[in-house]
Parts: C-alpha cells; sequence; structure tokens
C-alpha cells in the first residue's frame, strides 16, 4: 500500500535557534517565531511535521545541549546530563515554515492547572521568553501517514493536535475529500485554515475550563458510526482521545492499518479517573 512521503532522518541533527518574537495567537495559543543560522536547512515536508524542542529552563544560566554526533539515540546523551543543566525538552510541531526568512512559527496551548496557575514548562516559557532566548529542535518527521489509496480523510483532535490539523489540511491534495474534528477550548481559538473544497471542518468548542480536553471532540466523533473501510483517520490529542477515538473507529469498521492514533499528552484527571 503506497504511503504519504516520510522522512525520519536517519541520524540525528540538532538545529539550534533563538527566539524572534512571541506573542498571543488566539485566547489559548501562544505563537513563538524562531530563527537560526542553519535553520532553512529544516527538512520540512509539510502536512503535521514535528520535532522535540529543548529549551533553558529558568534556573539554568546556561544552555547546555546534549552531544548527539554518533548517538543512536537521542535520549542516551540527553539523561547522561546532569539534571541540573539538562534543559527542558517537549515536542511540537511546525505552525509555520518560511525558509528564506529562515523563520519556523511554533504554536504552544496556554494550559493551566486546578487553581488557573499557569502550567507547564514548555507552555510558561513561550509566554515568557523574550527575543534571543535559545532553543534547540530535533527533527522528528511526519506521523501523518495516509495510504495513497485512500478514498477519504478523517482528523480528530484537540487543540494540542490544531497545528497538524492546519498543516495536514494546508499539505493535502486539493481533491481529498472528508472531514476533520477539531475541538478548541473557545470560539475565539478558530482560525482560518486552508482546506481542500471537499473537506469539511466541525469546530467542537469546549467553553468549560473543567472539561478534560478531547472529550467534547470524541463525543462528536461518536456521533458518527458509519466510516467508508478504505478511508484514513488521523487522531491526536490527549491519550483518551486518541484511544477511544481509535477504538471507535475500529467498531465502525475501519482497519487499524487505515489509523494512526497518538496521545500528544496526558491529563491528570483522566489518569485519576483511571486510577479510581
Ligand atoms: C507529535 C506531537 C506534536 C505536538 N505538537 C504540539 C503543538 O504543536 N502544540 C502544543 O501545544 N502541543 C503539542 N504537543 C503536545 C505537547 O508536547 C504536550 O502538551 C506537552 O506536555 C507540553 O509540554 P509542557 O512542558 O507545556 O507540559 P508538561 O510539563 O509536559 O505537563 C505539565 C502538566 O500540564 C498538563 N498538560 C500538558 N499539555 C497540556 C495541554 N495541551 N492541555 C492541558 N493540559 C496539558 C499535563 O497533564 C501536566 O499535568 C505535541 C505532542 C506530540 C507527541
Amino acid at each position: 500500500m503506497a504511503k504519504t512521503p516520510r522522512l525520519m532522518p536517519k541520524h540525528p541533527v540538532l538545529f539550534r535557534g533563538e527566539v524572534l518574537r512571541s506573542e498571543r495567537f488566539s485566547p489559548s495559543m501562544q505563537r513563538v517565531t524562531i530563527t537560526g543560522a542553519n535553520l532553512d536547512d529544516f527538512p520540512w515536508l509539510g502536512y503535521d511535521h514535528w520535532f522535540r524542542l529543548f529549551l533553558r529552563q529558568p534556573h539554568q544560566t546556561e544552555f547546555v545541549l546534549p552531544e548527539l554526533a554518533g548517538a543512536k539515540r537521542w535520549w542516551d546523551p540527553y539523561y547522561a546530563l546532569p539534571e541540573d543543566v539538562r534543559p527542558h525538552c517537549a515536542n511540537y510541531t511546525v505552525a509555520g515554515f518560511r525558509r528564506e526568512a529562515s523563520e519556523m512559527d511554533i504554536d504552544f496551548v496556554v494550559h493551566c492547572g486546578p487553581q488557573g496557575e499557569p502550567e507547564g514548562a514548555a507552555a510558561i516559557w513561550a509566554c515568557t521568553t523574550r527575543p534571543g532566548d535559545p532553543l534547540a529542535l530535533l527533527d522528528q518527521g511526519l506521523i501523518f501517514d495516509r495510504p495513497d489509496d485512500a478514498t477519504e480523510v478523517l482528523v480528530v483532535a484537540d487543540e494540542s493536535g490544531l497545528p497538524s490539523t492546519a498543516g495536514i489540511l494546508r499539505s493535502l491534495p486539493r481533491d481529498t475529500v472528508g472531514r476533520v474534528v477539531q475541538e478548541i477550548p473557545a470560539a475565539g481559538d478558530r482560525r482560518p485554515l486552508d482546506a481542500p473544497e471537499g473537506v469539511s471542518v466541525t469546530w467542537v468548542v469546549r467553553d468549560d475550563p473543567a472539561a478534560v480536553p478531547g472529550a467534547a471532540a470524541l463525543e462528536e466523533l461518536r456521533r458518527h458510526d458509519t466510516v467508508d473501510p478504505a478511508g484514513y483517520a488521523f487522531v491526536v490529542g490527549e491519550s483518551t482521545l486518541a484511544t477511544e477515538g481509535r477504538r471507535h473507529l475500529v467498531r465502525a469498521g475501519l482497519p487499524k492499518d487505515r489509523i494512526t492514533f497518538s496521545g500528544f499528552w496526558k491529563s491528570e484527571k483522566t489518569e485519576k479517573l483511571v486510577r479510581v
């Protein structure tokens, strides 16, 4: 079965960069634009191209990076660094790439803890970073893996997958048909999407700060109990959305090898539910 071309770099290459600007893109999304001397070499493939992002932590004065040359697995040299100098590492998607200008946009979901306090080292970094702050990226390629014979494409995501959704829609052949279920925390997080004409987009606005992200998208997905078994689905976001979304699609008749699902993060609320 032919697949969407994907490139997983054979040898880990770190792209060093620095912050150009950071601004609130929408109520729940902070956009950080970065640049870097070798960023124009980043082999951007469109779609949901993602990377590991290394950031200096607030208590660190130096930005120390793992030495990846010759390493088979990036995490060996990363975890070999002493904890006090080890940078924070989190996964993000290319939200925009302008090779001529050596610029990349990264969209960070701004999330809060139970008392409304900002949480997440990467999200807090995004909201407080200043021009010139250092960072590094480790290219990870694509997860989206549509077979070329797929009759339709279904994309389901919470807000952590919105940059993937936007990139996939922008990259899909213009004659693609399908649908998107995209959950967002607030109506103001809706954004124009460059979707093929045959792909419909359903925005699901959560609006309840206490609700677990992804649950509303899952509910919307479950409203549809028929799928074309020759289609393809991509389901990402909070881990319950990813696993339960896949389960629903398999029950509805979509073969497992035509579903890509990925838990982008795990909510402590669902972890507690699982433990009870
Ligand atoms: C392939 C891939 C691509 C991704 N692309 C993006 C992207 O482009 N933009 C993006 O924002 N995220 C993206 N994510 C998700 C992101 O990596 C996680 O949300 C990550 O946990 C954020 O790191 P952090 O340091 O802010 O929070 P962490 O330190 O990892 O977590 C701190 C706390 O925040 C909670 N938390 C983490 N993420 C969220 C969230 N989104 N909403 C609510 N609570 C949360 C955790 O449950 C935990 O309690 C992607 C993940 C993957 C695997």
